[in-house]
């Protein structure tokens, strides 16, 4: 199955992207790790994101896109692929379908998670991060720590990234309106969208996108 995954930030597309990818074996292609990986392995691609990066600029789509071609080029994407954070503009879904065209193949499903607005700012504006290690996430609603401002774990002084303040989240939420959001008719006009509602347990979001996939089928 070729899937694309789209959805605001503070959806969950990175959970539910993982998730879906276990259950229906196939990998789960995000465009961070893609640049994560080409950066790390030195690949001309990779050097190319990276100067972009490194002047404070966007990484042109041709960039993005070679390497998601690369990467859906692998052995094990041979069954299918879930894509995380890519296209993220109309003009990247175009490049996409133009790809898979040349490759005798088609998108299956594009699936679109929704999230009220003010959901996910309080999802993301909420989150507070270890100081000692990025991998001990709290949320002051969804799941304090036991007491205000201290890691559980380790006991390290928890704090709320840049990334995660509530006009970042604001900005970002309007890139998404605009950039990429117009790709949902794109599909739609293709027949490819399924809306998930992205509120609720993790797993009952899970549970929704199977039994969508399974329609679409
Ligand atoms: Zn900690």
């Amino acid at each position: 199955m070729r899937i694309v995954l789209v959805g605001p930030p503070g959806a969950g597309k990175g959970t539910q992207a993982t998730r879906l990818a276990e259950t229906l074996h196939i990998p789960h292609i995000s465009t961070g790790d893609l640049f994560r990986a080409n950066i790390s392995q030195q690949t001309e691609l990779g050097k190319l994101a990276k100067s972009y990066m490194d002047a404070g600029n966007l990484v042109p789509d041709e960039v993005t896109i070679a390497m998601a071609k690369d990467r859906m080029e692998q052995p094990d994407a041979e069954g299918g692929f879930l894509l995380d954070g890519f296209p993220r503009n109309v003009s990247q879904a175009e490049a996409l379908d133009e790809l898979l065209e040349t490759e005798d193949m088609k998108l299956d499903a594009v699936l679109d998670l929704e999230a009220p607005e003010d959901e996910v700012v309080k999802r993301i504006a909420g989150r507070r991060v270890c100081r000692n290690e990025s991998a001990h996430v709290f949320h002051v609603t969804y799941s304090p720590p036991k007491k205000e401002g201290v890691c559980d774990v380790c006991g390290g002084e928890l704090y709320q990234r840049d990334d995660d303040s509530e006009e970042t989240v604001r900005k970002r939420l309007e890139v998404y309106h605009t950039q990429t959001e117009p790709i949902i008719d794109y599909y739609k006009s293709q027949g490819l969208v399924a809306t998930i509602a992205a509120t609720g347990p993790v797993e009952e979001v899970t549970r929704r996108a199977l039994e969508a996939l399974k329609r679409d089928k």
